[in-house]
């Protein structure tokens, strides 16, 4: 009896758990991982950003994530402009690292994208044919490999800023939320987060303002999961940390005389010496008549805050614009700041290194800038040992420049505590590559998916 009693009980808990293999099977099944990547070609340097999501999910509203980072080794595509092809070959390491992250049955079906930003955007005014060049050779180096290449081509500023605020809100599931029984759910409180990138040779601000967008110029309508955003998205080209910095040093030189130049943003005892050929190498600063590119200027460190700080103030010229009191700086229109921003790329290096982020109060941020650029160079290179120096020579400069955009061009003075520095959300870098190959892969749908579905709106929040 009671050998009959267990086995019967065996039997069912064999029938359980082939119920319970079988269920997980379907439902494992489908979650075929893909894979898509994008080359963010950026101006100082560029990298392959590989992302994955679960395949074969009915209404394309997985989550996509970050698989892996790869850092193309040397500048950015823009300083190949003597060499093109090199360009081409910089991409190489990097894409036989993809090609070994990717199951090989997958690389045929994993498209790759190139979007190349205010750097290129530069060279192509200043010389187009070796930006089509070079366009052209970062084109063949990818095609030579199995994957489903997709094109290389320029990004305007716009599309930059506004892709960056779609990843923003993507990975913060802002748009549409993963609900707890794992159903797509639009969020009750739909407040969408503003993007803020400080890269090398460009910056951009995207937000929805609160009120309507007078210049139609800076408008960005999106249709998203069923909603329509009305995104305010600005790129200033030639404010980006880079340039800004060299702009200052021109204005130096101008206001000074060329040979030996006091600069009050270098640490006392940092001196940098370079010819005028370097500094007058870029279409962002104004070149004097006749000068002599091979003339040396030396810039000579004061380290003096408040100093530094009215040359920032001065370079981004924030007197006026046509659609005042609405401006943000150099003449541009802006709506006031509305909601909460993140802010990433060189916001979040500087805010990071000062230990700033992801966020101090005001009074804190002032003084921690205030006193780091009051150290001396020496100072400096015994507390950080381990830090670059091109990046350590700059970073009280970067402060200070970083400061006057937010306060004085954006006007960020009466919600200072609504900007977040950070570089990533669920361990995906911020920036405007996941939200470009999110758009052009067709993974975040327009309609909403209550009609993609099919399901009964009683199911949707
Ligand atoms: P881009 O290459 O256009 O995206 O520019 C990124 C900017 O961030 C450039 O100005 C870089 O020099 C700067 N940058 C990159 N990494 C760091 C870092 N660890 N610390 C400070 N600045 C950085």
């Amino acid at each position: 009896g009671l050998g009959i009693a267990i086995s019967a009980i065996g039997c069912m808990s064999i029938i359980a758990l082939i119920l319970t293999l079988s269920q997980h099977h379907t439902l494992e099944l489908p979650l075929n991982t893909q894979y898509g990547m994008v080359f963010d070609a950026g101006s100082s340097h560029t990298a392959l950003f590989i992302y994955k999501w679960p395949g074969n999910k009915e209404n394309n509203t997985a989550i996509v994530s970050q698989a892996l980072l790869c850092d193309v080794e040397g500048g950015g595509i823009s300083s190949y402009k003597q060499n093109p092809l090199a360009a081409g070959q910089s991409l190489r390491k990097c894409l036989d690292v993809a090609k070994a992250t990717i199951p090989a049955k997958q690389h045929g079906t994993s498209p790759v994208y190139l979007g190349a930003t205010a750097g290129m955007r530069l060279l192509k005014l200043q010389d187009q044919a070796a930006s089509d060049q070079i366009l052209e050779e970062v084109r063949k180096a990818i095609q030579a490999y199995p994957f489903n290449f997709q094109g290389a081509r320029i990004l305007s500023g716009k599309e930059e800023g506004a892709y960056g605020w779609i990843t923003i809100n993507y990975l913060m599931e802002t748009l549409i939320k993963h609900s707890f029984e794992g159903r797509w759910v639009l969020p009750k409180d739909s407040r969408v987060i503003g993007s803020m990138d400080l890269g090398g040779a460009s910056t951009q601000i995207s937000f929805t303002p609160s009120g309507p967008i007078r210049d139609p110029g800076t408008a960005e309508i999106l249709q998203l999961y069923g909603k329509k955003y009305d995104l305010y998205s600005h790129s200033y080209l030639c404010y980006g940390k880079d340039q800004a910095l060299k702009i200052a040093q021109a204005y130096l030189v101008q206001a000074g005389r060329p040979g030996t130049i006091n600069h009050p943003c270098y640490h006392l005892g940092y001196n940098q010496t370079l010819t005028m050929g370097d500094l007058y190498n870029s279409p962002c600063v104004n070149k004097p008549t006749g000068f002599d590119p091979s003339t040396n200027l030396t810039f000579v460190g004061t380290g003096e805050p408040n100093q530094c700080s009215n040359l920032m103030l001065n370079i981004i010229n924030v007197s006026t614009c046509s659609l005042s009191p609405d401006c943000g700086f150099n003449g541009v229109y802006q709506p006031p700041v509305n909601g909460i921003f993140f802010a990433f790329s060189a916001y979040f290096y500087t805010f990071d290194f000062l230990g700033l982020a992801p966020q101090a109060p005001l009074p804190k941020v002032t003084l921690s800038i205030e006193s780091f650029c009051n150290k001396t160079w020496k100072t400096l290179l015994t507390e950080y040992p381990k830090t670059p120096e091109k990046y350590l020579r700059e970073y009280c400069a970067s402060a200070q420049y970083i400061m006057n955009v937010l306060l004085q061009g954006y006007k960020f003075n009466q919600s200072w505590d609504k900007i977040f520095f950070q570089k990533q959300v669920a361990d995906t870098d911020i920036g405007w590559t996941l939200g470009y190959m999110l758009n052009l892969t067709n993974l975040i749908p327009s309609e909403s998916p209550i009609t993609v579905t099919g399901l009964q709106r009683g199911q949707w929040v």
